[in-house]
């Protein structure tokens, strides 16, 4: 099938057939990764290899500490402004995850919502300027692909004076990244990098070590940056899977510069048939529109329940929009193939054929 889930979503196949070979005997210690210790020589090589690929491939500066984390791109939402030195962030509101994100900084400081397109169910990026900002903010906190409303930041928004904080979630690695622009990164590994269970933090280094130090130890980054990660036992089997899709982007697809490339060619081919059919409409404006995550729905919420149920059977699955959206949603991260949006295409014309006239 072609899987096009906003997360936990489809895998290149060169990375699960790697796995599957390597499932009983994986870097000649005769076990499988699962069972290795996270100890062992065999898994810091494992570790090790993982965040330089991350490094070599994402341009990060030597400034930037990378940290593997659990408890989902969400604790990142409590995380941030516990280790932040303060706390009163000027918050672009996008959607559902920036909302989320505004209920627990809340708890913890002060939140400035300085723009916010939910009065348009989030069909834009609110562009902010310089003097948006409040005075007494420390920093600007972005979700830069909204998964759920597929709209994307092209340009980052102002931000002199303030670090700039971005949950890169759902558009991490599918295109090039300029780390030094930002002071924190953050992102669940679910949708471009690997499974559920890892969280990836990519912070300047001289952010670590700022929390009170009544900060409980498992929510501190010092704690992950002092113990190489390795505090306590880290998603081995994630941070393992992660490591093998680095490595399916750097000598198969050859960098992150040709996955943006691809990447574009898909969305450009998928936002191009929508906008010349008369059955199917995506509500983003143009501009704004995601390379990742592509709503689209027809005029009858009917239809819309036939296309997923009818599109399932042609396999084509997942492909159901996100409740507070409606109609369809197709996900075109680094691992679905341009074959899998051109089968899209042709399921989604055919279906226009025996259904609008
Ligand atoms: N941020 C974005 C942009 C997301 O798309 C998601 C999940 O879909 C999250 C945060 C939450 O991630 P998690 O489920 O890993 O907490």
């Amino acid at each position: 099938v072609y899987n096009f889930s906003a997360g936990p979503a489809c895998l290149p196949e060169w990375v699960l057939t790697k796995a599957a070979s390597e499932m009983l005997d994986a870097h000649n210690s005769g076990m499988s990764v699962m069972e290795m210790s996270h100890r062992s020589s065999e898994f810091q090589d494992i570790i090790d290899t993982c965040k330089a690929r991350l490094k070599r491939l994402m341009n990060i500066p030597d400034e930037y500490e990378i940290l593997f984390l659990q408890g989902g791109a969400s604790l990142q939402f409590t995380m941030i402004p516990l280790n932040l030195e303060k706390h009163n962030v000027d918050l672009i509101n996008t959607g559902q995850w920036t909302k989320k994100a505004l209920k627990e900084h809340k708890k913890l400081g002060k939140v400035n919502v300085v723009a916010s397109s939910e009065e348009d169910n989030f069909t834009y990026i609110p562009k902010i300027k310089q003097e948006d900002l409040s005075e007494d903010s420390d920093y600007v906190y972005i979700c830069e692909n909204n998964t759920i409303y597929g709209t994307k930041y092209k340009e980052l928004p102002p931000h002199e004076g303030k670090l700039l904080v971005a949950d890169l979630s759902s558009c991490i690695l599918s295109e090039r990244t300029d780390v030094s622009k930002y002071d924190l990164i953050f992102a669940g590994a679910q949708k471009n990098m690997g499974p559920a269970g890892l969280t990836v933090v990519i912070i300047k280094k001289d952010l670590i070590g700022l929390a009170d130090e009544k900060t409980p130890s498992m929510l501190n980054y010092k704690t992950y940056a002092d113990n190489d990660s390795m505090f306590n036992t880290p998603p081995t089997y994630s941070i393992y899977i992660c490591g093998l899709v680095l490595e399916w982007l750097e000598t198969q697809i050859g960098g992150l510069e040709n996955m943006e490339k691809i990447n574009r060619k898909k969305a450009k081919l998928l936002y191009d048939y929508i906008d010349a059919s008369k059955l199917y409409s995506n509500p983003v404006v143009p501009e704004d529109r995601s390379y990742t995550n592509v709503p689209f729905v027809t005029s009858d919420k009917n239809l819309d329940t036939k296309f997923v149920k009818e599109a399932k059977e042609a396999g084509i699955v997942n492909i159901k929009g996100h409740r507070t959206v409606g109609g369809m949603r197709a996900s075109i991260y680094n691992a679905m193939p341009l074959e899998g949006v051109e089968a899209l295409i042709a399921f989604m014309k055919k279906f226009e054929e025996e259904n609008y006239n």
